[in-house]
């Protein structure tokens, strides 16, 4: 007889969420197709006040992606040339683009060895470090919830407060974690998330949301998101961007919404179980204290010395996916070299060469978990 390997194990099934979902998806789908209003419709206003209630926000604006999202709110503060906008350097690109395409400087920070999230004390060096040079001004943090768990929004809120700045948070990957028994959300003085398909709560197509607890910015926000107009649609007040929602995306949104509860608690069983299984292995991602992640990626850190790229061939030859988050820090990156003042981030370049992101979503099965960790042990034994 041959050998015959086990099927692969998805890194993402969405096919499986959408049997479990297919019913009420269908039902919402077909109401668009009735009513044609296929931008803007209702099951915007809809989604927008489940998703304000959610998380417990004033007020939701939904937007067109993630990246648009981050995009309207620093438009709303004026942030453009001559700015300079603090941020990891160890996040998804958009964060860091943003900034650049309205003019603005990002100023990259370094994060935690072990939960990842933007390293408070560096930020007030950096911040330090800009004013002493006296070149740009300081004007705006972006606090990155990475890969599903809370930035430490007291300290960065106590920073920005001292400091003058204005607060956002990028949620895009961290949508229904929470921090200190409050959803994520409200951290910020602006929170963007993002409804790629692969986030935690992802669409068809993108999506994108806002959220703030100031009625006056919901407004300009919305107003940004279709060309800065008015009251009436041809009046145009200020420079914004087609940055609207589609209502098929937001019905599929709302089918997703009635089930995201259980499945941030199956991600947790998941989360957990690898914990308990690999962490005298291999390091597993330190908890933000009193938070609930959302668990849109669970990363582990080789040992120094553990050769990444074999720990990964090993894996793929078991039927296990991973992936890497990121391969390299912003700061190094060629379209953002050149914006980088020079400050060194260590903790980032030495991530980049260590992290390893594990399968984990709502559909991988006990057995697929125990296979996944079985094949971690022997690829790193
Ligand atoms: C996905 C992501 C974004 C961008 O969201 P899109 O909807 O893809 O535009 C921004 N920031 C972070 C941290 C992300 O992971």
């Amino acid at each position: 007889m041959t050998d015959t390997k086990p099927a692969p194990i998805p890194f993402l099934d969405l096919k499986a969420q959408q049997a479990r979902i297919a019913v009420d998806l269908r039902r919402r789908i077909d109401a668009v197709l009735a009513h044609c209003q296929f931008v803007m419709g209702p099951e915007v206003a809809e989604l927008e006040a489940a998703l304000a209630k959610f998380c417990g926000a004033a007020h939701c604006v939904g937007v067109s992606s993630g990246t648009d999202a981050l995009q309207i709110a620093l438009m709303a503060e004026g942030i453009g040339r001559g700015d300079a906008v603090f941020l990891p350097a160890f996040t998804y690109t958009a964060t860091a683009e943003v900034p650049l395409v309205l003019g603005a400087t990002p100023v990259f920070v370094d994060v935690h060895p072990r939960t990842f999230q933007m390293d408070p004390a560096h930020l007030e060096q950096r911040i330090a470090d800009v004013r002493a040079a006296g070149i740009l001004k300081p004007r705006a943090i972006i606090g990155v919830d990475l890969f599903g768990q809370p930035a430490d929004w007291p300290a960065l809120s106590a920073i920005a407060a001292r400091e003058g700045l204005f607060t956002l948070d990028d949620l895009a990957q961290s949508f229904g974690g929470s921090l200190h028994g409050k959803m994520l959300g409200t951290q910020a003085d602006a929170t963007a998330t993002s409804f790629f398909p692969s986030k935690p709560l992802g669409a068809y197509g993108d999506g994108g949301a806002l959220f703030t607890e100031s009625a006056e910015r919901a407004a300009i926000f919305r107003s940004l998101r279709t060309h800065g107009e008015g009251t009436t649609r041809y009046e145009v007040l200020r420079t914004g961007m087609n940055g609207r929602l589609d209502s098929i995306q937001a019905a599929v949104l709302l089918a997703k919404l009635a089930v995201f509860p259980e499945e941030l608690a199956a991600r947790e069983k998941i989360a957990a179980y690898y914990d308990s299984r690999l962490g005298n292995a291999v390091m597993t991602p330190l908890r933000v204290p009193n938070s609930t992640s959302a668990w849109a990626i669970y990363a582990i850190l080789l040992k120094d010395g553990a050769d990444r790229d074999a720990v990964q061939a090993a894996l793929r030859d078991d039927g296990v996916p991973t992936a890497i988050y990121y391969p390299r820090p912003l700061h190094r990156q060629p379209a953002y070299r050149d914006a980088h003042d020079g400050a060194a981030l260590p903790v980032s370049e030495d991530l980049a060469t260590r992290i390893l992101a594990l399968p984990l979503h709502p559909d991988l099965d006990d057995v697929a978990v125990a296979r996944i960790c079985d094949a971690v042990l022997k690829a790193v034994g």
